[in-house]
């Protein structure tokens, strides 16, 4: 049985105040939740005053980006040793805005994905196509391209220690949602992919849906064979929203 997990991306957002809000908002409704597995993901420089509120909750942690190598002089990076320190269970790498707006290639990707591994906190892989890609009839093989990056650096087993995260690139910040059957249809080739190597790992490993989802689309998505959860960016700053997210995985 996969256990579902509600990651927030809280990408460029927050504050002081606001995150104090936020995360005292999350704290009061997540005795409602059941039992799914809930993770915020903030800017840097709030992950360790972020982690200091979450303590004792049961929430989990992760960061957006890990820079590759682990020390040394790499101006403005973070490694996975420092996140580590502080307890980081996640980090999510390869998100679209990363890959189209800093250039990541499915090779950076990958290398990010194994310095996670390297420091024992689980990525977060996103893939996902661009809406010029999907009708272009060439999502599974974008797709496809993204995964086996990482599988021939890091090998199918890498996945007992990580979550996928489908999104398509069309649905995030857009409001316009893929369908339950749309994402279905992805998270099953995904999984199948992953089976081609391991059918042990293909059964464990979480698959999350994100793109646009919020409390009112939640329940439909979760309740797919395939979808494990979702990788929340608007809908994870607002506490009350992100909550109903998580309850409809319970
Ligand atoms: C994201 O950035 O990972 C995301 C899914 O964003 P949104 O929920 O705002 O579409």
């Amino acid at each position: 049985m996969r256990r579902v997990l509600v990651a927030g991306n809280w990408k460029m957002n927050g504050s002081k105040a606001a995150n104090v809000d936020l995360i005292t908002g999350l704290k009061a409704g997540l005795g409602d939740i059941g039992d799914t597995e809930v993770a915020v993901c903030p800017p840097f420089i709030y992950l360790s005053s972020v982690a200091e509120m979450l303590d004792g909750t049961g929430a989990a942690w992760g960061s957006q980006n890990i820079a590759v190598p682990e020390s040394g002089a790499y101006t403005g990076e973070t490694s996975g040793s420092m996140l580590n320190d502080f307890g980081c269970t996640y980090a999510i790498v390869g998100h679209s805005e990363r890959r189209a707006l800093y250039g990541e290639t499915d090779q950076l990707v990958a290398e990010k994905y194994a310095a996670a591994h390297r420091a024992g906190i689980q990525p977060i892989l996103c893939v996902g196509e661009t809406l010029e890609e999907r009708e272009g009839g060439i999502t599974t093989e974008v797709v496809a391209r993204q995964l086996d990056a990482v599988l021939s650096l890091e090998g199918v087993e890498s996945l007992n220690e990580a979550v996928i995260a489908y999104e398509p690139v069309w649905a995030i910040g857009t409001g316009k949602t893929a369908t339950g059957d749309q994402a279905q249809e992805v998270h099953a080739f995904i999984r199948s992919k992953v089976a081609e190597q391991s059918a042990d790992v293909a059964k464990g490993v979480r698959i999350l849906y994100g793109g646009s989802v919020k409390g009112a689309n939640a329940a439909e998505l979760f309740a797919m064979e395939d979808i494990d959860g979702g990788l929340i960016g608007g809908a994870s700053l607002d506490a009350a929203e992100f909550l109903k997210i998580c309850s409809a995985g319970s």
